[in-house]
């Protein structure tokens, strides 16, 4: 059968198994969410290729787990030192790909992915390990840690190399060989950095990246024996899957999930900075980021004049074509991903909230060819109680929800009132009470007066419905490592 000239124009990507870029039997269609349309074939792997991955990572890894920790970060330096080298290139894909500003692509996404492998690179040189002599009894006792093996590896589709590369480059830096699983909506620029994995002199095997479903290559990947090991970021419906298809074989897990974070602000806050940067942890990447804050408490005796500067605020982050260097936030990931994040703007108002601005208020002013992209425009909503789903489920999108509180115990209470708990923000100039808050939340990481400021070195994850264990400096050698107690008796 002859291809038409658009089948002949869209870019098909390969996987990448043992060194080579292998063809898959069926694909799956990627669209632009800027414009709705078709532009890139995705390989539909299942059991087969991932099958093949894992044999190969499984061949790579005794001589890649041998090699010194300086000989391995040789090699992780020379592919962010590539990355950088093309990030114009990359940061133009991963805009297309996901829908995202370029300028977020540019200065966030992928400079981060470079970041990931020089950091893991140099931070896996300096961990000790433990020793403790027991002299009464004439022994000496030591901890030894070593590779694990295979790890499986699987990304969600907001921040998809930043995301990839947080995974890859610690699981290798540390001796492990590894397959990953790109979210099928956005793997370009994982299929790119194959390209650079074969330019840096990565050995074949040592990363393999396999695309297609969740349902099928990840179910694949995370049920497969030889697997030890799961690093996952994604939603929490998937981790309680992906535990469970894991669960028969032990695996070690790192599960990095959903969050409904709130905002906690007291009447002494600095009321510019917070504004400025509580609209953007609201909706930077189109409120697609697991860190975003999408509750916002607000002490009573500010919250009027902190709801009308803060929807102006917002009415000014502009949404519109990616590629537009004015754009604050381009489009959401699907069609259907767009439903849904409205659905919950259709909710709100049945409930009697009231929406101050966004969807269904203020039109977006798009070219024609963006018409049909998924845009939304940003979203403010008050009056909803806390028990409503609007105020309790993850949304994913640029909306958040606004709301007064009277006490610092009240506050807290309804800050912790989700079944998640991945970040938050606190806003005071009391350091006391900053500090104080700070202690009560349940959130794997407590902003004070910022947001989204991250040091590598320190954990990273979730509590509660947010995650299982931690990423980050130490936490990831201890994750992508066994450790094994010796007791030497003299
Ligand atoms: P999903 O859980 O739907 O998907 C995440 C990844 O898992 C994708 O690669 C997906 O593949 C794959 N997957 C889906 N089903 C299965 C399965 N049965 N077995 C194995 N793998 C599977 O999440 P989203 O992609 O929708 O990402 C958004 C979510 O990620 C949000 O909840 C967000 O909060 C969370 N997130 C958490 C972060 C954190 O660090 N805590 C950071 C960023 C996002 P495919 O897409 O190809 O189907």
């Amino acid at each position: 059968m002859s291809k038409t000239s658009e089948e002949h124009s869209l870019l098909v990507l390969k996987n990448y198994i043992g060194g080579k870029s292998v063809s898959c039997r069926s694909y799956i269609d990627s669209y632009d969410p800027s414009t709705g349309e078709v532009y890139c074939k995705v390989p539909d792997s299942g059991k087969e290729e991932v099958d093949a991955a894992v044999a190969a990572a499984k061949e790579a890894f005794p001589e890649w787990s041998a090699r010194s920790p300086e000989q391995r970060a040789k090699i992780l330096h020379k592919l962010a030192d590539l990355i950088e080298a093309n990030l114009e290139e990359f940061a133009q894909a991963e805009s297309k790909d996901q829908g995202k500003t370029i300028t977020a692509a540019r200065t966030v996404d992928i400079p981060r992915a470079a970041y990931n492998f020089r950091f893991f690179s140099t931070s896996m040189l300096h961990h000790t390990t433990d020793c403790s002599p027991m002299d009464h009894m004439g022994c000496l006792n030591y901890t030894v840690r070593c590779p694990v093996g295979v790890a499986g590896l699987i990304s969600p589709w907001n921040l998809p190399l930043y995301l990839l590369t947080w995974k890859i480059a610690p699981a290798i830096a540390a001796g492990n060989t590894v397959v990953a699983k790109p979210s099928e909506m956005t793997s370009v620029t994982a299929w790119m950095l194959c390209k650079l994995i074969q330019q840096a002199g990565v050995p074949p095997g040592v990363i393999n990246i396999v695309f297609g479903s969740g349902p099928r290559a990840g179910d694949a990947l995370v049920s497969h024996p030889e697997v030890p090991l799961i690093s996952f970021t994604g939603s929490t419906a998937t981790a309680q899957r992906i535990t469970e298809r894991s669960a028969p074989y032990c695996k070690k897990l790192s599960l990095e999930l959903g969050g409904k974070n709130p905002a906690i602000i007291f009447a002494d806050a600095d009321l510019d900075q917070c504004i400025e940067t509580t609209v953007r942890s609201s909706f930077l990447n189109q409120g697609e980021i697991c860190l975003c804050t999408s509750r916002i408490y607000v002490e009573r005796s500010i919250y009027s004049e902190f709801l009308e500067r803060f929807v102006a605020a917002a009415k000014k982050w502009k949404t519109g074509v990616p590629s537009d260097p004015s754009s604050k936030n381009g489009a959401l990931i699907s069609k259907e991903h767009l439903e849904k994040v409205r659905s919950y703007i259709a909710l709100a108002k049945s409930e009697g909230g009231i929406i101050h601005c966004g969807e269904g208020l203020d039109q977006l002013d798009l070219p024609e060819r963006n018409k049909s992209g998924y845009f939304m425009p940003t979203t403010v909503i008050t009056g909803i109680s806390d028990s409503s789903r609007v105020m309790q489920e993850e949304i994913f999108g640029p909306v958040t929800c606004i709301s007064p509180f009277d006490t610092e115990d009240e506050a807290v209470a309804r800050g912790n009132g989700v079944r998640y708990g991945l970040s938050a923000t606190v806003w005071s100039k009391d350091v006391g009470k900053v500090h104080r808050v700070a202690q009560r939340l349940q959130a794997g990481l407590v902003w004070t007066n910022c947001w989204l400021v991250r040091d590598l070195n320190l954990p990273f994850g979730g509590m509660k419905n947010s995650g299982v264990g931690r990423e980050g400096g130490k936490d990831s050698y201890h994750f992508f490592t066994e450790v094994k107690s010796i007791t030497i008796k003299h």
